[in-house]
């Protein structure tokens, strides 16, 4: 655990054991403000996965909102799967205790597996979360960012009209199916997939969208690919064969590795840092946290577009990988807030 602490420059794991409830929060960091970050509900092999999962992710969220200017810091949790039957009201209430216990220092929200109405569950023993049913799902607030995302690469970084653009989605979710609709709205040219065939059957019969197989959405010709499944789905293997001019999607940790962002940069293939390009409901969940006007947070989420001019313009004159060029902006954020 100290290796996947220093690894990850995280200096808090917390781990909490309270009846049915096996509970790790990972705070990276907090020179900007509370840590903030979501709670991770969904099956992991052992523990040792669940610290590691919280941890990258924690660290993620530092970058993210060091970028997206955000007064927060980073931090993840992870409520490990009760074996057998449970009572999940009682689960969440005692994982608000242990955020409670934490004096502000962490914040939660939902993410992968976690619901509003489990967000309302924590409500009830601490009032340090976010996205709660007065604040509601970030998702389509996520699928906005990466819209204006996708909208100024397309525009301004490759020259392609949005009505002349061919978009690739991986994964229909809650943020890639929103996604889809609001570039359907502009008249791009869909290509979706999903493992989930209710989602896909859906897109079909609302949009008539063109559903590829599941294996060959991530190598068809388009103009933007975007993965909003998974992470890890850009590998090395997978870079030669690519199709398409730039990659720029809501799932957090897409390049399986920093070959993975440098075999992008050899080939020219533009990427939207994943932390940068994914804060859209991050900024709109800590604003509304904090009770910031919401014109206020609608300008921070279109801001997120000139973040990522600067990451790509830094990237072409450093001639360097763009995340590895995110992620030494953000660091610079926080070691210059910290002095
Ligand atoms: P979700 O679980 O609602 O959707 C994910 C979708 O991807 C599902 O429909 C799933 O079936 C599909 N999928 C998974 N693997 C696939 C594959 N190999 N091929 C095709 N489809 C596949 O999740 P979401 O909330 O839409 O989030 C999507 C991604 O964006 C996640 O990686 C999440 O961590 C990230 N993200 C989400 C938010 C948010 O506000 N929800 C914010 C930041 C980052």
């Amino acid at each position: 655990m100290f290796e996947l602490m220093r690894e990850h420059q995280l200096p808090e794991l917390h781990f909490f054991q309270q009846d049915r409830l096996n509970a790790i929060v990972a705070i990276h960091s907090t020179e900007l403000g509370p840590a903030l970050g979501g709670c991770r509900f969904v099956p992991y092999s052992d523990t040792a996965s669940a610290a590691l999962d919280a941890a990258r992710l924690a660290q993620g969220m530092s970058y993210k909102a060091a970028l997206a200017g955000v007064p927060f810091g980073g931090g993840k949790s992870v409520i490990l799967y009760p074996e057998g039957e449970f009572d999940r009201e009682a689960l969440f209430e005692a994982f608000g205790s242990v955020v409670e216990q934490l004096n502000g220092r962490y914040i939660t929200a939902m993410d992968s597996g976690t619901h509003v109405e489990d967000m309302d569950i924590i409500r009830r023993t601490t009032s340090h979360v976010a996205s709660h049913s007065e604040i509601g799902d970030p998702s389509p607030h996520t699928a906005r960012g990466v819209f204006h995302g996708i909208k100024m690469i397309l525009e301004e970084e490759l020259n392609i009209p949005l009505d002349k653009a061919t978009v690739a989605i991986q994964g229909l979710g809650n943020v890639g199916y929103a996604l889809m609709e609001k570039l359907i709205e502009h008249d791009v040219t869909m290509i979706v997939s999903d493992i989930n065939q209710e989602r896909t059957r859906r897109a079909m019969k609302e949009y008539g969208v063109f559903v590829a197989p599941v294996s060959e959405l991530l190598t068809e010709p388009c103009d933007v690919l975007a993965p909003c499944g998974l992470g890890g789905v850009i590998t090395p293997e997978l870079v030669p064969r690519l199709n398409c001019k730039a990659i720029a999607g809501s799932a957090n940790n897409q390049l399986l590795n920093l070959e993975s962002g440098e075999l992008l940069h050899r080939r020219e293939i533009l990427y939207a840092p994943d932390f940068v390009i994914n804060s859209g409901g991050l900024i709109y969940a800590s604003g509304s946290y904090n009770q910031l006007p919401k014109n206020q947070i609608e300008n921070n989420l279109e801001n997120l577009t000139s973040t990522l001019t600067k990451v790509f313009s830094e990237s072409h004159k450093q001639n360097k990988p763009s995340d590895q060029v995110a992620v030494t902006m953000a660091k610079e954020i926080i070691a210059n807030h910290s002095k």
